[in-house]
């Protein structure tokens, strides 16, 4: 690199895991990726498209020991100014909860060029997991995107207001937290018999779902293992209970 030049910086999608499930994009730019700053739920064989490249393990994964967010953004400037091609490679999309507007912002404020590459949000490999669509006709015609997670030193919000009107629900960062999900739920008035479905590590080998409801979550939780869970809760998951399993098509008939 040239004196008072800098490179560019692509904030990548890595998807909910499973490699074949990057873009095209992203596994080019992996491929040419001088240096690559990955989250720690980027897995391995994502990694090993960029076998020529440094990799950089900035984690945050949460009660754990993280890499703070400033420093993360300096690293990425300094790296702009040291190589040609950085790749900040984020879980899902990187628009959807990942502090990407942080990095975004360092960036800019920096003069770094600076490019993003859309990802498969874990909603979207876990609905296909799941196999029951969000949105249904004359069913669900809203989801709503949700974290119940705040940052240090934030407010703690009133999220569950916000469920009250949607039809569909996707929770991220929620799987530990199903006991105060599923009693907020409740308080904001979704009946406990509402379904829901946990899904632990979409897309992975070691993927696991359990249908429930809002208030069994927090047993289903319990069986959680170590993996990045998701919550979803609507009508629409009614098909996936071990009821409407075995008889699936009364509902229905009914209706
Ligand atoms: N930007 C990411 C979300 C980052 S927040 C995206 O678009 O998917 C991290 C949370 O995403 C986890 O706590 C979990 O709720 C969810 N998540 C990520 N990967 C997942 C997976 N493979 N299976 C289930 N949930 C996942």
């Amino acid at each position: 690199m040239e004196a008072g030049q800098s490179g560019r910086v692509y904030l990548v999608g890595a998807g909910p895991g499973a490699a074949d499930l990057l873009t095209l994009r992203a596994a080019r730019l992996l491929a040419r990726a001088d240096i690559v700053f990955h989250d720690a739920l980027v897995q391995p064989d994502v990694l090993a498209l960029a076998p020529q490249a440094r990799l950089v393990a900035v984690g945050k994964r949460s009660g754990r020991l993280s890499t703070a967010q400033q420093f993360i953004n300096k690293q990425l400037v300094d790296a702009a100014r040291q190589y040609g091609c950085v790749v900040r490679l984020k879980g899902g999309d990187p628009m959807l909860f990942g502090r990407a507007q942080e990095e975004i912002d360092a960036l800019r404020q920096a003069g770094i060029a600076l490019e993003i590459v859309p990802g498969i949000s874990a909603a979207f490999g876990a609905s296909a997991e799941v196999g029951q669509s969000m949105t249904r006709r004359g069913m669900s015609r809203s989801v709503l995107f949700l974290t119940p997670a705040v940052g240090k030193g934030e407010v703690p919000h009133a999220w569950a207001d916000a469920t009250k009107d949607v039809d569909t629900l996707v929770l991220y960062m929620a799987g530990r937290q199903a006991r105060d999900i599923a009693d907020g739920l409740i308080a904001a008035g979704i009946p406990a018999h509402r379904p829901a479905m946990l899904v632990e590590n979409a897309s992975l080998p070691h993927q696991r779902m359990w249908p429930t409801t809002v208030g069994g979550l927090p047993d289903a939780a319990a069986q959680l293992a170590e993996g990045p869970a998701l919550i979803l809760v609507g009508e629409v998951y009614a098909e996936c209970l071990p009821q409407a399993l075995a008889l699936p098509r009364l509902r229905h008939a009914a209706a």
